[in-house]
């Protein structure tokens, strides 16, 4: 097929299927040189779009299954699931199904009647050999990082896909990561064994998450800033990391106690218990997920509005994968990053005792600086994964609020000599008490009451020094003594401020606020909002969560909000018009149409329903759509009688051209023959051997013809 041709095709599968109306960044490239038979590496950070690089050449495929290799259980029925409800045949064969189930899934896909078959890296290795002759569309390799020993999450069972190559050298193999770094990558090209693989590298950009970055806070703050986030987004969920079970346990019952709906996940917990939180979580039960790292690489919800870390994470790839967890669906969404200094004192600790110590060493350093930055924070992320960037983000808490810079130096002095007169023997918090003159009892009893500097910055609050001895650690005028007892150590550029001979620029303190003052915004009565978008968006969220109800699925397989978004936006009220939507394919616009369309007219003051023709264009959707009359029927809940009657209507329309698949030829002449014919009992007598429907759809096509009047 030339590229114009594939091009066209990709375009319309995407409207119909997936309801989208272009596609993104390099999906487009990706899907051409697949479908052209040619191995492809691509790299696109989580929630980039990687699913359609693959599914999209699957439906290309003339005929073929696609088979996925994917590592969890949970991804592949997520990813299932919502293929299916986009009416694309899609199974997943894997060790939660019975063997039975397996062994018919197979058989479906042997038989042609499936496009896309998900299994684990071990079961298809062991099915290479029966399909010796099948026709396999291509082999795509979800999170391929797992087949690198310099991935982040090797897994061994990865190692055995060098079959694929080996065996099946006619297939074509897609690998797809957001693991970028150029050690894993030439190692996922050379271990899959790839011949000259198309490569993307996607922007690793995700510029509707805001990010933001807060040293110590306390627990008091912490809870009242995730509460706070929670009913800033009220429908939707969030994810709050702590790094040990013991954190993610004790922020749960902090969240519960604030009147927080959280649940709790981590892999100490229990295989039940862990399910139910999932399950809690995905229905939209749970808002809030506090979790160690554990959770995460199976949770395809588009509506996660933020996430929060606790601590510092280790690196910032992992950093970057967790907070791309949020607003997957492109919509405004939260990075919320609260760290302190005991964070890196763990983190040093565990580098140390990794094996590979100077390297994580060397990725927690970078780590900090992020956390600690004043300037735009997303360049630093970007400029880590090696994309230039020649603007500031105007989306980052530096971006919106950026420092206000003033002289510093006698700050610093009063903090350097204070360092110095306790025989540098105080960490942040006692040198903090030292300069504001605190009684603590601690402080008492090693004499720090008794030295000159005691109480010359009592001016400056708590918070503020704290804030300020942070800069001075950045700037490399203090540094942490981690081996010991975490003191303060005045460096050699802090004894030139303090002899006098450097000053010192600081950034003015901003006190914190909670996510939602600071939004400039006071409404009298805050989730009632004024403007109609919002307040139709709120509304097809409740119609999504019944629907989801109803249907059995997680509301995210129904609609993600940004189509709700956009629903709410265009507000269509007829099913043309609702096709137009951005994810809106036609499987979902009959399935759930009816029930959104009807909310949109009640809102905008219209009768409930848009008439009779509304059926009659579903039925004509779901039968372009490629399905089934008999499945027509059931969709819509109506005899198959009835559908034959649309479909005759349709075909003396002229709208259905081609009827091959519901009445045969030597049916449609002998019914005709009949009609021809005439006489008083002819229908009678076609009843006996034809149902009223089969019999006006013949009729239809005859006057379509010009055959009978
Ligand atoms: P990844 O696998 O890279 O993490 P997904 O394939 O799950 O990302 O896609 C993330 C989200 O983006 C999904 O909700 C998906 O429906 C949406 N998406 C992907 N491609 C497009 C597109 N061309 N137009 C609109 N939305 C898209
Ligand atoms: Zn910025």
């Amino acid at each position: 097929m030339p590229d114009s041709t594939i091009r066209r095709q990709a375009l319309s599968l995407l409207k119909q299927f997936y309801g989208f109306n272009s596609f993104r960044a390099g999906q487009l490239e990706v899907i051409e040189t697949v479908s052209g038979g040619r191995d492809a590496l691509v790299i696109m950070p989580t929630g980039g779009g990687k699913s359609l690089c693959y599914q999209l050449p699957a439906l290309l495929a003339g005929e073929g299954v696609a088979i996925v290799v994917s590592p969890l259980i949970s991804l592949m029925q997520d990813q299932t699931q919502a293929l299916q409800a986009n009416g694309i045949p899609a199974a997943a064969v894997h060790s939660g199904n019975d063997e039975g189930t397996n062994a018919e899934l197979i058989r479906a896909a042997e038989n042609g009647r499936l496009k896309i078959l998900y299994m684990s890296p071990e079961r298809l290795v062991l099915m290479l050999d029966r399909w010796k002759r099948l026709k396999i569309s291509l082999f795509a390799v979800d999170e391929a990082h797992c087949i690198s020993q310099w991935g982040h999450d090797f897994r061994p069972d990865y190692i055995a896909l060098a079959r694929l190559k080996a065996e099946r050298p006619d297939v074509p193999v897609i690998a797809l990561t957001a693991t970028a770094d150029r050690l894993t990558r030439d190692d996922i090209v050379a271990r899959l064994g790839l011949s000259n693989p198309y490569v993307h590298i996607g922007s690793f950009d995700r510029p509707n998450i805001s990010l933001a970055s807060f040293a110590n806070p306390g627990m008091r703050e912490r809870v009242r800033f995730v509460a706070s986030l929670a009913r800033k987004y009220p429908g939707d969920s969030g994810i709050a990391y702590s790094l040990s079970r013991a954190g993610a346990e004790s922020f749960h019952k902090h969240l519960l106690a604030a009147g927080v709906r959280s649940v709790c996940y981590h892999a100490g917990m229990d295989a039940a218990a862990r399910k139910r939180s999932l399950d809690a979580f995905l229905s939209g039960k749970a808002q809030v997920c506090s979790a160690t790292v554990a959770f995460g690489m199976g949770i395809d919800k588009s509506n996660i509005r933020w996430v929060v870390h606790n601590n510092m994470p280790g690196n910032i790839e992992s950093y970057y994968q967790e907070v791309g967890r949020a607003g997957r669906d492109g919509l405004p969404a939260e990075a919320i990053l609260f760290h302190s200094y005991a964070d890196v004192l763990t983190l040093t600790r565990f580098a140390e005792e990794s094996g590979r110590r100077d390297i994580n060493q060397e990725k927690l350093k970078r780590m900090e600086e992020y956390a600690h930055a004043r300037v735009c924070r997303r360049r630093i992320l970007l400029s880590y994964f090696g994309e230039e960037t020649h603007r500031d983000c105007g989306n980052c808490d530096v971006c919106l609020n950026p420092p206000v810079r003033f002289d510093g130096t006698v700050l610093a002095q009063k903090a350097l000599s204070a360092a110095m007169r306790t025989g540098q023997g105080a960490g942040i918090s006692m040198l903090v008490a030292v300069l504001r003159g605190s009684m603590r009892s601690d402080l008492r009893a090693l004499g720090f009451d008794k030295i000159k500097t005691f109480g010359v910055g009592v001016d400056v609050s708590a918070a503020e020094w704290a804030d300020y001895i942070s800069q001075f650690i950045q700037l490399g005028l203090m540094e942490i003594a981690y081996d010991d007892a975490s003191h303060l150590k005045v460096t050699p550029a802090g004894m030139r401020v303090l002899r006098g001979v450097a000053t010192v620029s600081l950034a003015r303190y901003e006190p914190r606020q909670a996510p939602e003052k600071r939004k400039k915004k006071k409404e009298a009565v805050p989730h009632v909002s004024a403007d109609p978008v919002q307040q139709l968006f709120a509304q097809l969220k409740a119609v999504r969560t019944e629907v989801a109800r109803k249907a059995g699925v997680p509301p995210y397989i129904v609609f993600s909000d940004a189509t709700l978004m956009d629903m709410a936006v265009r507000r269509p009220a007829t099913l043309d018009d609702f096709l137009e939507v951005n994810g809106v394919g036609e499987k979902k616009a009959v399935r759930y149409g009816d029930s959104f369309i009807k909310a949109i007219r009640r809102f905008e003051g219209l009768s409930a329903s848009e008439g009779a023709g509304v059926s009659l264009k579903q039925t004509l959707v779901l039968f372009n759509a490629g399905v089934t009359l008999p499945e027509i029927a059931e969709i819509k809940n109506v005899k198959l009688g009835t559908i034959h009657n649309h479909v005759a209507t349709l075909i003396e329309k002229g709208m259905i051209t081609s009827y091959g698949t519901f009445i045969s030829r030597r049916e449609y002449e002998e019914i005709v023959q009949a009609l021809k014919a005439g006489g008083d009992s002819v229908y009678d007598r076609l009843r006996e051997k034809y149902t009223s429907g089969i019999i006006a759809i013949a009729r239809a096509i005859a006057r379509r013809n010009g055959v009978l009047q």
